[in-house]
Order: C-alpha cells, then structure tokens, then sequence
C-alpha cells in the first residue's frame, strides 16, 4: 500500500490530525525515504537519534540496518500507536527536543525530517552538544538557503556562520511539497551535517556577538554597526589589522574574517 495511503488510515484511526504548530508534514514518498536512510549510511553496531519520527516510516528504514534508533517525539497523540507498533530496537522518548540533553545518551549521530519552527533553535542546540557528531536533517528549502549561502549572499546570516563554526554542511537533495501529507507550501532540503574537528580556538561568546550585530544592521558597514558596542580606535584597527577595508559590510565576511576581527578585539 502506499505510505500516503497508510498514514491517511493511520490518522484516521488514531485521530491524530495533523498538527500545524507541531510542524507536521509526514514523508509520504519512498525513494526519498530511501534516499534519507542512503544518506544517513546506518551501520549494525550504531545507535542513532531522531527528532520527529511521526509514524515512524523513516525510522523503520534506518532501524533495518542499525542496531537501535532513539526517537524522540513532543506528540503524546502518537503514544496509542507506539504502543501497537512496537519494535525491538526503537526507543520511543516522549519528550520536546528542544529539552531533553542529547548528550544523556551514548548517541553521536541524529537525522530527521525536522518541524520547521523549531529548526533554527534545534541546530543550535546540536551544535553546541558536543557528543553529536553528525547529522542528516530535512529542513524547509528557504531555511537550507540560510545555512549554505556564502558571504555577500541575501541568505547569508548570522545562523549561516554560527554553523559554519561548528559543522562541515553538505547539499544532499532537494524534496518537492508533493512528497509530504499534508502537503506543506515550500520545498525541504537535505543537508549533512559533519562536526569540524579544526574548530579554532576563540571567544565564542564575544565572536557570536560580533557577528550577530554585524547582522542585525545589514546595510551598515560592519564598523558603524559594531562602533555602540566597542571602543572606536580599538575597533578601527581590529578591522584593519584583520586586512579588511574598514567600510567593509559584515554581510560580506566570511567565518574566517569574523574570527580574525575577534581575535584582534582581546
Ligand atoms: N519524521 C516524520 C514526521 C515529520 S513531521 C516523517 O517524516 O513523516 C515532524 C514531527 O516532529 C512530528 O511528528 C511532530 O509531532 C514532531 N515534533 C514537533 N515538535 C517537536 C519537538 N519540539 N520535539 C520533538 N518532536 C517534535
């Protein structure tokens, strides 16, 4: 039968309408759920996270060639229907994921087709989890945008470099709205996520500041959007000696750039 067709019965047996809020959009098409477990490469003796399994049809193909998936769901609605489809190594949590600590769980690798309001504080948290490692994660096509756009870009932002930090990302694939039920208004986009192990050495706090005013005044350059926050000359000369023009706008640096200003500001 196909999957459109199942998880139709599916609500309709366990009045689970789907929830806006809740970002419910479930993967209906099978080559792309294929693809996903293909992209996630699952090995027998690895545990994996989900966030969002929903009626659990991407974590059934991936949980065929892992040794355990951990599925962490916000929805108690689905709670009947884990109980009937029971399997033996899928460990349902019923919990936000926005709240649960990752790191609990001997776990480095997590996928899944995400709720698109909770993305950009999901990637967040991954990222700053240090014990994960790798994720393959399904995001609307727009956000995707945000992550892989270069300096200069209209896309380009502060989430771009935040995880440009922290991850190596990687384009897989591009899902039509046609593949999700319902059908949502945008396309979603796959992307690989990989923890860099060059990260440098510096001040988080004081380079994810910078970068977040340098955004938070687009069209300024980035010394007139930074100048209320730091002494002038010491600014001035972080630019300059960062080998940056000092009418430079910080949506035209790249994470490299933003790191060198920083450092020039201790
Ligand atoms: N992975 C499934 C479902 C995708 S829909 C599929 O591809 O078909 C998104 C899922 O995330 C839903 O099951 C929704 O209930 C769940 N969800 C929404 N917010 C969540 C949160 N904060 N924590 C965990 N799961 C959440």
């Amino acid at each position: 039968m196909e999957i459109s067709k199942q998880i139709r019965l599916l609500i309709k047996k366990y009045s689970l309408y789907p929830s806006k809020r809740l970002g419910q959009n479930f993967l209906i098409d099978r080559s792309a759920i294929f693809y996903i477990r293909d992209a996630i490469n699952p090995v027998s003796d690895r545990t994996y996270l989900e966030i969002g399994p929903g009626f659990l049809f991407i974590t059934n193909s991936v949980a065929e060639r892992a040794k355990k998936i951990i599925v962490i769901e916000k929805d108690k609605r689905f709670e009947p229907y884990y109980e009937d489809a029971r399997h033996e190594n899928i460990e349902i949590v019923m919990q936000d994921a926005l709240k649960v600590d990752f790191s609990q769980w001997d776990v480095e690798e997590l996928f899944g087709n995400i709720p698109f309001n909770i993305s950009s504080p999901l990637i967040v948290k991954i990222a700053k989890t240090k014990t994960i490692n790798r994720g393959v994660l399904l995001f609307q096509k727009e956000f995707a945008k945000r992550l892989l756009a270069g300096p200069g870009n209209k896309d380009y932002g502060s989430i771009t470099i935040f995880t440009d930090f922290f991850f190596k990302k990687q384009f897989l694939k591009t899902f039509p709205p046609h593949f999700f039920y319902p059908m949502p208004l945008v396309s979603s986009t796959l992307i690989n996520f990989v923890r860099r192990t060059d990260t440098q050495s510096v001040n988080e706090n004081l380079l994810f500041c910078i970068v977040k005013g340098a955004f938070s005044k687009r069209r300024k350059t980035l010394f007139n959007a930074l100048k209320k926050d730091f002494d002038g000359d010491i600014l001035k000369n972080a630019i300059i000696n960062a080998g940056l023009p000092i009418e430079i706008r910080g949506e035209n640096l790249s994470l490299e750039e933003f790191i060198r200003v920083s450092k020039n500001l201790y």
